[in-house]
């Protein structure tokens, strides 16, 4: 007490309290100061990180060009410095001097705005065929031996013919022998359509499997081996995944495109670029200028590389189609097989020309393909589409795996073992790779986020969806871990050659291109496979705006007619999910012939293979299908009674949900409907009546809750040529049809339940 007051007496003397409060407010002031600074950092911050995300999210959209794909390819700008973060043999880190310098310039590329033309960086190549002829030619490699106890070459034979291994490997697992690879006999066989039944090639052999056998659970699928090497020396025994990749060390570091890097072309090419686009719906000029053998990013996942695999995987014959592919495109294809994939497992590389219109794939590829015994030329004498020419190819290949692939793609290091692997382990497996983006605009090779499947959403529209973050953690999936995927992109994947023939192919009623990707996965999920995506197998491709082809019939019809027989094949009661988003027409079968459905139908008996309702619950649960749209008590607004049915007549009741004579559905195919019948108007338009629903008939379809307009209430007669709607009559409780009204409470209606908004 006497302190304070000493205190007090010290400050009223000495007139200090002012200069107290004066300091205290100082410090208050800068303490004030420095909140508002963190704040404003927070808020910096957070806008910068929004920015980041915009931008990645702007970069996503422009870089998907494929408009005919609903929901976007999940692509990531290759970022060459994150790559080189993630510490694992890269590419980059074996590159020479000269090609790292590149990889960094490349960087400061990233900042510019990709699309605007500036200075080349580089000079321009134009790739010289016989250069690669004699510096690469993979015909010519060596083999790498897995059976131990030969003798083995040495490394330097193994350099000397340009196979570069990545150095663990070489010296833990992998050695070469000098012994002459037997390879295949070039060869351009000429195919017509009669041969192409898929029936003939395999029909002699029986399932040795019940493809309906025991299968493990539907859960997340095991790890790739990651063990030991020292496993490896058994016989039948493991290795590490083999990273043969010939372009390790390019011949010409500096090349426009090389390593994977995108390139801006000066402005005063633009013209050209626009010439030349229309012959593949990407950078054609461009990619004549980058060497068909460059050298990409390994792009796997750090783990892959270390990943086991078995020592005697099955054999592949990889299977290209095309129709007038671009050249440097199809050879860039070509070579990257050639060269990434382990020779003891390329049987041989199929090309099926689906009879192309343009000279240079005719003798020139001819020529060309002559020093690469092991690719074949399949010719077709006519059009056949996308679906008939791989069963043309499938017909002749001679390995134990087919491998499909576009004819715009280019096979990343490691990409094959790890399909065959999956294949190997089980046979009804079906592994597709990652498809990574080769940029339609820059040529840039572009990783994609992980954990990525294919889905489809109504009307069978393929699209792409990240595993949810919560299935991730609850099932422990690694980035390495396959993917179990409800339906396949369609252009890249394996599969056992039995196998494929014991599923009856594809349905080759399928023309030209589209649906079949939804047709193989229902009939591989249904009838006892799975299909995979191995992270561990990366492939690029170039997404194209549109199909540079010309379609024999009108594209849309073809695509859309395909649709309708996977539909009628595989969805069951699903099927009008289908129809009823968008594809009503179809079912006009005087306006679309969809073609005889019999034999894919007697496939699916004689398979056993199990219902759409199965594949929904177990594979792909997530999707949303409700059967119907809307269910229930259908309560008129101005009456406030329900419709109820008796006999085959209509007429109005106390709502009771007990009541099945009240129960109605309204269909995706917009029919009101109490089991097979439908509320449909009689001749006069003045009452209803009740008659057996019929999908072709306009007159059955109502829209309702179609629009949020002020008629969403409203059952709209659609074959009605003004909007005319269905009204209650107070008087009588009959029904009738009346111009539309918004306000008229009569024409008001409402399902107890409603499952879709469309
Ligand atoms: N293709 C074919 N015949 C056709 C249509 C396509 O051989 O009638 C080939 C085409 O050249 C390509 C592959 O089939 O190699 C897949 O076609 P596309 O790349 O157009 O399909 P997308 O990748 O757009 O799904
Ligand atoms: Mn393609």
């Amino acid at each position: 007490m006497m302190r304070l007051m000493k205190l007090r007496r010290h400050l009223r003397g000495s007139g200090r309290v002012l200069v107290f409060v004066f300091a205290a407010s100082i410090v208050w002031l800068l303490f004030d100061m420095a909140a508002l600074r963190v704040s404003i950092d927070d808020v910096n911050t957070h806008i910068l990180k929004e920015r980041v995300l915009r931008e990645r999210e702007m970069r996503r959209v422009r870089a998907t060009p494929n408009l005919k794909m609903e929901f976007k390819h999940p692509v990531q700008r290759l970022d060459p410095a994150a790559i080189r973060d993630r510490e694992r043999p890269l590419a980059s880190d074996v590159y020479r001097e000269g090609s790292k310098r590149a990889v960094l310039k490349d960087k400061k590329d990233l900042k510019r705005d990709r699309f605007k033309s500036v200075a080349p960086q580089h000079k321009a190549d134009v790739y010289n065929h016989g250069v690669i002829a004699k510096q690469d030619a993979p015909g010519k490699k060596k083999v790498p031996n897995l059976d131990f106890g030969v003798a083995v070459a040495n490394a330097s034979q193994v350099r000397a013919n340009k196979v570069v291994l990545e150095r663990d490997v070489a010296k833990e697992s992998l050695h070469a022998v000098a012994s002459k690879e037997k390879l295949g006999v070039n060869e351009t066989i000429v195919l017509e359509s009669k041969d192409l039944l898929p029936s003939k090639a395999m029909s002699h052999q029986k399932p040795n499997k019940d493809p309906n056998a025991q299968k493990e659970p539907l859960k997340p699928t095991a790890h790739l081996h990651v063990g030991n090497i020292s496993t490896a020396v058994r016989k039948s025994g493991v290795h590490k995944v083999l990273s043969l990749d010939v372009t390790h060390a390019p011949r010409d570091p500096n090349a426009l495109g090389q390593f994977g890097r995108g390139v801006i072309l000066p402005s005063s090419e633009d013209e050209e670029v626009r010439k030349r686009w229309d012959e593949g719906h990407f950078n054609v000029y461009l990619s004549d200028r980058i060497p068909v053998d460059r050298a990409i990013p390994d792009t796997r996942p750090e783990v892959c590389s270390q990943a086991v695999v078995h020592d005697d995987l099955p054999s592949t014959s990889v299977i290209f189609c095309f129709v007038d592919e671009v050249w440097s495109t199809l050879l860039r294809s070509v070579h990257s097989v050639l060269n990434r994939s382990p020779p003891h497992l390329l049987k041989e590389i199929i090309l099926v020309d689906d009879f192309s219109t343009k000279d240079y794939l005719k003798e020139p590829l001819d020529k060309y393909m002559s020093q690469f015994p092991k690719v074949r030329i399949v010719r077709l004498k006519e059009r056949q589409g996308l679906i008939r020419a791989r069963l043309a190819g499938a017909a002749v290949a001679t390995g134990e795996v087919l491998t499909f692939l576009d004819s715009h793609v280019e096979c990343n290091v490691g990409w094959l073992e790890p399909l065959l692997e999956r294949i190997y382990l089980d046979r009804r497996k079906v592994p597709c790779p990652v498809i990574e983006v080769i940029n339609d605009k820059d040529m840039s090779y572009m990783l994609i986020d992980n954990f990525q499947r294919g889905i489809f959403k109504w009307p069978l529209v393929f699209g792409w969806n990240a595993l949810s973050e919560d299935y991730i953690r609850k099932h422990n999936i690694t980035v390495s871990d396959p993917i179990r995927c409800p339906v396949m992109a369609g252009g890249l994947f394996s599969i056992d050659k039995k196998y494929f023939y014991e599923l009856g192919t594809y349905d080759p009623g399928l023309d030209v291109w589209g649906g079949e990707n939804m047709e193989i996965s229902f009939k591989i999920w249904m009838c006892g496979g799975e299909i995979e995506i191995i992270p561990c197998s990366r492939v690029g491709h170039i997404f194209r705006g549109q199909n540079p082809y010309s379609f024999p019939k009108d594209r849309q019809k073809t695509v859309e007619r395909n649709l309708a027989r996977v539909a009628e094949v595989w969805l069951d009661e699903y099927k009008d999910l289908f129809y009823g988003h968008g594809y009503q027409h179809l079912l006009d079968k005087s306006v679309t012939d969809i073609g005889n459905l019999t034999e894919q139908i007697e496939l699916r008996k004689k398979l056993k293979c199990k219902n759409f309702k199965w594949y929904l619950e177990n594979v792909y649960p997530e999707l949303d299908a409700p059967l119907v749209k809307a269910e229930g008590l259908v309560f008129n607004q101005g009456l406030r009674r329900c419709l109820a049915m008796f006999k085959d007549s209509l007429s109005f009741e106390t709502c009771d949900l007990n009541k099945q004579s009240q129960h109605f559905s309204y269909t995706w195919l917009r029919h009101v409907r109490q089991g097979d019948l439908c509320i449909a108007p009689q001749q006069s338009l003045n009452s209803f009546s009740v008659v057996s629903c019929d999908n072709a008939k306009a007159e059955l379809r109502w829209f309702h809750k179609s629009s949020k307009s002020t008629l969403a209430d409203h059952f709209i007669a659609e074959f009605a040529s003004q909007h005319m709607c269905l009204e209650a009559e107070s008087r009588d409780d009959s029904l009738h049809l009346s111009p539309c009204d918004s306000n008229n409470s009569f024409q008001k209606w409402q399902f107890t339940h409603y499952y879709a908004s469309v």
